[in-house]
């Protein structure tokens, strides 16, 4: 297992943001992910950092990268993934499988445990409508304990996994035959819609800054607010999807939650809706990254 003493994890990070953290550890085995929970007290859990904004004063704790944890197995039409497995790798090797269902992940930089956190979706699917079990680590009984789909809370953008208790080690999914064909012609047709308006990880991002409201888009309504003409010296919006916040190089973490809370507010104040980010900030906060993230995640902190 790789161990990292004060390590700068902006590299790992999508957004190319993030200072130092206490440890870094990438274990290679699912036993050895097991064990340092039962062992480390502080912690975090990350798989691609494409989904987080991480604070470049960094994080007094450690954090554990499940990226080496990469083994999957196909089964008829059972797949069985641990939670380092990357999602475009995952979807190419069981659409080679003649399996769809996981058509949509090709173009999710990230893995299988940040997908299921995320209850990950695009194109009309989602991680829900194919899951069938996992395989979790409880942190309050130090136990590996099992669930099945109805126990996973999954919603939009949401599942069990928000709660803090429980890591997941592994999932099992249920797809369906499919000619190989029409599958890739689906994962052809998702990447190309992609190219078309998202911005490649050539100009540092996290995806989808704000979750959609019910039944509205999030880009939509902050491309009508106007915050596509927001260019600050190192963040910029993305010209083709408002809901995108670029790195132009030297963007602090307190740069992107500056830009955030005027993108939330130029919609608060033309359709009195609240954005929830979808975005996740992690690590140790400024005073000042303290008041932008109360107005930002004010509903998850009262949850
Ligand atoms: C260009 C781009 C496009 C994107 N498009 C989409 C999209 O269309 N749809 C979509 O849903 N997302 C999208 N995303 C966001 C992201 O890629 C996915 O949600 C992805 O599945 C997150 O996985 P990750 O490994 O990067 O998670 P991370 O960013 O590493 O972590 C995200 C959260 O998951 C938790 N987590 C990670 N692994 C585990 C685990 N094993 N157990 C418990 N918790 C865990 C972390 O603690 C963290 O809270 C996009 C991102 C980018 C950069």
């Amino acid at each position: 297992m790789e161990v990292k003493n004060d390590f700068e994890i902006k590299n790992l990070t999508t957004f190319k943001i993030g200072g130092k953290v206490k440890t870094l550890y990438i274990p290679e085995k699912v036993e050895e992910l097991t064990e340092l929970l039962r062992t480390l007290d502080n912690y975090i859990v990350l798989g691609s950092c494409s989904d987080i904004l991480f604070s470049s004063n960094g994080y007094s704790g450690n954090v554990i990268i499940t990226t080496g944890l990469k083994n999957f197995e196909i089964r008829g039409t059972r797949v069985y993934a641990e939670c380092g497995v990357k999602d475009p790798l995952i979807s190419q090797k069981v659409s080679e499988a003649s399996l769809s269902g996981l058509e949509f992940l090709i173009g999710l930089p990230g893995t299988i445990g940040g997908a299921v956190y995320m209850n990950a979706g695009a194109h009309g699917q989602c991680i829900a409508d194919v899951f069938v079990s996992a395989c979790l680590f409880d942190k309050e009984t130090k136990e590996v304990v099992f669930k099945q789909k109805s126990e996973m809370d999954f919603s939009y953008r949401h599942s069990i996994l928000h709660e803090g208790r429980y890591v997941l080690l592994s999932a099992e999914f249920e797809l369906a035959k499919q000619p190989v064909e029409n599958i890739k012609e689906l994962m052809e047709r998702n990447l190309t819609f992609r190219k078309t308006i998202q911005p490649s990880l050539a100009n540092p991002n996290a995806g989808s800054v704000f979750k959609n409201p019910e039944n509205d888009s999030a880009g939509r309504l902050l491309d009508k607010a106007g915050v596509k003409s927001f260019d600050f010296p190192t963040v910029k919006i993305w010209d083709k999807h408002a809901n995108f916040i670029i790195n132009k190089g030297n963007a602090t973490s307190e740069d992107v939650l500056d830009l955030m809370v005027k993108m939330y507010q130029a919609v608060k104040n033309m359709y009195t809706i609240e954005l929830t980010p979808e975005v996740i900030f992690i690590g140790d906060k400024t005073e000042k990254e303290e008041e932008l993230c109360n107005i930002l995640y004010r509903i998850k902190m009262q949850k």
